[in-house]
């Protein structure tokens, strides 16, 4: 646990974009009522405006929180800008195999994938393979031409088709079975990604039960997930009804609010905090406040 703490830490948002604004205020929001006076005094002092994040239609299709499925299909925007063949990419490939040299992914989850490889292989757990990555939609076609709809989604309703979903494979044996799954399936939260198609939720998310596929959401959405066993289908729900969560993944504090968008529109958020933004890819988007 100790150790994800620092990786969390070092780990910066990709896909969506973060801000970083000068760090020069901290409004006390997370601050006990003791230390209203330092805050006050602190807010007189930097006089801070809320910064406003003016979001149009178009980014309810960006985003590492993206929905897709048979109903919610992917858009031109969604697809990750950082899309890279691994297997020309040695330097994002390193412990772990692929399985041809076609395999293309996202740069930005390579790197977490690769973080994630790394403290796996310190506890002993070390035959990974990634097997597929991000597909286009000529591929994806291809796929479910030959698979059938049974197995394969058609092109553009796969999240493989996002750059952000890969399928996992141990050298050794079955995902099912493998000391890789197993350990992915306790621990991958940690770093961001989630199981997307675990074995009680079929009726949830219309696909069957996939060890090996699993998808970059980032944190603290990953862990959230994790906590309350939420596919992200449940997450995005939940987030919907509540409009805004606090939690606190290893001692760092976050807020995550969801909020509809049918046209352009501003959304306040605390000037000096960093924030996250991606859409759902259904009706709008989600703001995460930084610690
Ligand atoms: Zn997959």
């Amino acid at each position: 646990m100790k150790k994800w703490f620092f990786l969390l830490v070092i780990l910066l948002p990709l896909g969506c974009e973060a801000i970083q604004q000068e760090p020069q205020v901290v409004i006390g929001e997370y601050s006990k009522a003791g230390d209203q006076a330092q805050e006050a005094v602190s807010q007189t002092k930097h006089q801070t405006k809320a910064q406003t994040i003016k979001v149009t239609k178009s980014q309810i299709y960006q985003g590492n929180l993206l929905l897709v499925n048979k109903q919610y299909p992917v858009r031109q925007e969604g697809v990750t800008a950082d899309v890279a063949n691994l297997f020309q990419h040695k330097e994002l490939v390193k412990g772990y195999g692929l399985l041809d040299k076609t395999i293309r992914l996202s740069q930005g989850v390579a790197q977490k994938f690769q973080t994630m490889v790394d403290a796996a292989a310190k506890e002993g757990v070390r035959h990974f393979m990634i097997s597929s990555g991000y597909r286009d939609n000529q591929e994806q076609g291809r796929l479910y031409k030959s698979m059938g709809a049974d197995y394969a989604l058609p092109a553009g309703y796969s999240e493989h088709n996002l750059g952000l979903s890969l399928d996992i494979g141990s050298t050794q044996t079955e995902m099912n079975r493998a000391p890789e799954g197993k350990w992915l399936q306790k621990n991958a939260w940690a770093y961001g990604f989630i199981l997307r198609y675990p074995k009680d939720k079929t009726e949830i998310t219309g696909i069957q039960y996939e060890p090996w596929h699993f998808r970059y959401v980032g944190l603290p959405h990953s862990a959230i997930m994790q906590e309350k066993n939420f596919t992200l289908e449940q997450y995005l729900d939940f987030l919907k009804e509540q409009k805004t969560i606090s939690t606190t993944v290893e001692g760092k504090a976050y807020e995550v609010s969801y909020y509809p968008v049918s046209g352009n529109t501003s959304i306040p958020v605390p000037a000096g905090r960093r924030y996250e933004r991606s859409g759902n890819n259904m009706d709008g988007v989600i703001v995460t406040l930084l610690p």
